[in-house]
């Protein structure tokens, strides 16, 4: 059987959340007991997602946010879910360096992080609707790494 736990947030799109949600899954994922960088691999792309709800989905307005986290054995599955304005053409979005806000000085590089530091990626979302960030990790692999280097 597998051992299995999971967990939901609810908060609102405020600024302020962003440090919330980021420790708050950084919490839940230490009984996997994760190497340092994977912690921090989790919420960079945590930080990204909800970035992403706050300016781009609800375009600051102050709405709900969902995070719903599972782990499976070793591999952590996050969700990152608003029900704002949706993204016409995920693909083009997904694309690095693509940004509909250059104005804010943003780069455009917030999907590539959350690829770099995931495992796998799936964006889910319709125009009006909103947009669900589907992300997963198998963590434990920089430690598997690490005790075959030091036989
Ligand atoms: P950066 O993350 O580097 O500050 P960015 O947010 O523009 O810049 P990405 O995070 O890669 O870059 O997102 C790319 C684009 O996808 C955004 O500019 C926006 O148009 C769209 N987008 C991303 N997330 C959402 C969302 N939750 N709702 C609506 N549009 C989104
Ligand atoms: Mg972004």
């Amino acid at each position: 059987m597998k051992n299995t736990n999971e967990m939901e947030l609810i908060f609102e799109s405020r600024s302020v959340n962003e440090g919330f949600a980021r420790v708050a899954v950084a919490s839940f994922m230490t009984q996997l007991n994760p190497t340092l960088e994977e912690v921090a691999d989790v919420k960079t792309a945590v930080s990204e997602a909800v970035t992403n709800a706050i300016i781009h989905g609800y375009e600051r307005d102050v709405q709900k946010i969902w995070i719903r986290c599972r782990m499976e054995d070793a591999v952590l599955y996050i969700e990152v879910e608003d029900r704002g304005i949706g993204i016409a053409d995920v693909e083009q979005a997904m694309q690095p360096l693509f940004t509909t806000r250059p104005e804010l000085e943003r780069s455009g590089m917030g999907f590539s992080f959350m690829e770099a530091f995931m495992d796998e990626i799936k964006v889910e979302s319709e125009p009006g609707k909103g947009t669900v960030v589907k992300m997963q990790k198998k963590i434990g692999k920089g430690r598997e790494l690490w005790s075959t280097q030091s036989l």
